[in-house]
């Protein structure tokens, strides 16, 4: 059984995402081609290319302040995780990384500078895996990818609309951006661009020189935009620019490589596709893993087994435990305890291997709401269950419901229409109500007994239920007690 002590985490409003986004750049990678990329499309056939999934292994670390604060919630870094393997998946490429992320409390790297970066990704750097570090400001910018090194991310850049993580996981795998060159270049759009900028030939509209001009992929269009950009509902940016034989164009916003909102992005190009892979098959192969990956968990909602929806549930001595459905293919659950509904502001999240945790310290007389999520090395999309609540009440012995000992109930698991029998001692005469719960919490038998004093059998019926795990609940004046049973 896990014992979890809460920790206490207060997410970002979605106003504070917003306004941490808009003061930092949309990335701080070097504006320039690798030498392997150099090579590469100098001679891209000249790589062997399979349609094998290729399997990367992450190292994540998140960040705190000195005092460990402001680490990047977990539920939000599995929200992320499933945006970059989505992305990834037209590049049959896919991400996995332990559940038990690595936190760092360190203030210089929380908010660092390019240098208090380095040091940082010096002194976590892991051989085989693309460390990502989760800070609130990496050198100004929502993201950088430093080659070879790691990928430092903010915190305010990661909302589920954002791509940064994609992008600056394009830069990792040798991508540049779709507008290379442009980099901190000031231009009067109205004019036509210049041959060359900061030394890169400037791509035109007419693909003549689409081999080796901005970023040398030929499908990728023109782009000469520098600065975070909205598009249009066709997904082209508003601004018209001018190639240097005056053609004007819009840029296209659905590359992650660009610098549209994230709202624009869509995709990686086939020649962008075919470079991150013979990347990886080639100079970055120490990425690769051959381990086998779990099949994904399913996509259904992790179902809530106890407490039981609205019902008052007694903690035992000082906790309260919580159990659910065992997801196939789960290596994990993230588990949240809110006073709130909605999840929002201060909530309690905890992350276990078993499908039950002990939870420490709620408030008797409180009402809490909880839900859970269903997670693995390779799988971080599924939703979270339903959410359901129960009020906490006094602790009653477990086993020991006030007045009755020694019960044991039979067979568990029960089949074939058989009835399950309950066995128990009476200790003075009292009144009793038993009843069936389905897993949803649902009552699906009731029956009210008055046992005199000394041993009792109760037979309850299972010949109507369909298979599945139930509950069944004994309720007097004096406590509340559960056993869980199955039908096989
Ligand atoms: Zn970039």
């Amino acid at each position: 059984m896990n014992r979890i002590f809460l920790t206490l985490t207060l997410l970002l409003t979605i106003s504070s995402v917003l306004r941490a986004q808009s003061e930092f750049s949309p990335c701080g990678t070097k504006d320039q081609k690798s030498d392997w990329l150099i090579k590469y499309q100098a001679n891209s056939d000249g790589y062997e290319k399979s349609d094998d999934p290729l399997y990367v292994a992450l190292a994540i670390h998140i960040v705190g302040d000195d005092n460990g604060n402001g680490y990047f919630p977990k539920n939000r870094v599995f929200d992320a995780l499933c945006v970059l393997n989505e992305d990834f998946e037209p590049a049959n490429i896919h991400f996995y990384t332990s559940t038990d992320f690595d936190y760092i409390a360190e203030s210089d790297y929380y908010e660092h500078n390019f240098n208090q970066g380095s040091n940082m990704m010096n002194n976590y750097y892991t051989y085989n895996k693309v460390d990502c570090y989760i800070v609130k400001d990496p050198a100004g910018n929502c993201g950088y990818s430093s080659y070879g090194d790691g990928i430092a991310l903010a915190k305010g850049c990661l909302s589920s609309v954002d791509h940064t993580w994609s992008h600056e996981m394009g830069h990792y795998l040798s991508l540049p951006h779709t507008f290379l060159g442009w980099e901190g270049y000031e231009h009067d759009y109205s004019e036509p661009a210049p041959n060359s900028v900061n030394g890169v030939s400037v791509e035109k509209v007419d693909a003549s020189n689409c081999s080796y001009a901005g970023d040398g992929f030929c499908d990728t269009p023109p782009d000469y935009l520098n600065t975070r950009w909205s598009c249009d509902a066709q997904g082209k940016s508003t601004q018209i620019q001018h190639d240097p034989t005056g053609v004007a164009f819009r840029s296209d916003g659905s590359f992650y490589m660009s610098y549209s909102n994230g709202a624009c992005k869509t995709q990686f190009s086939d020649e962008q596709i075919a470079a991150m892979r013979a990347n990886l098959e080639n100079e970055q192969s120490y990425l690769l893993t051959s381990a086998t990956p779990l099949p994904d968990i399913t996509n259904d909602a992790t179902i809530l087994y106890y407490p039981i929806e609205g019902e008052q549930a007694p903690l035992t001595g000082n906790d309260m435990i919580l159990t659910w459905q065992n997801m196939s293919n789960a290596t994990g659950y993230l588990v949240q305890i809110n006073p709130f509904p909605n999840f929002g502001s201060a909530l309690f999240e905890a992350y276990v291997t078993t499908p039950e945790i002990t939870v420490p310290n709620l408030e008797v007389g409180k009402k809490y709401y909880w839900r859970v999520r269903a997670l693995s090395e390779w799988s971080s999309c599924s939703p979270f269950s339903l959410s359901t609540s129960f009020w906490v009440t006094t602790p009653v012995a477990v086993n020991e419901l006030e007045g009755i000992q020694h019960l044991t109930i039979m067979p568990n698991p029960v089949g074939g229409g058989a009835d399950i029998r309950l066995r128990f001692e009476a200790q003075s005469p009292l009144s009793l109500s038993l009843s069936v719960l389905n897993a949803q919490g649902k009552i699906v038998s009731l029956q009210n007994i008055k046992p005199e004093v000394g041993l009792q059998f109760v037979s309850i019926p299972t010949a109507s239920l369909s298979p599945g795990i139930y509950f069944l609940q004994l309720q007097s004046s004096k406590g509340f007690h559960y056993e869980k049973f199955v039908v096989q």
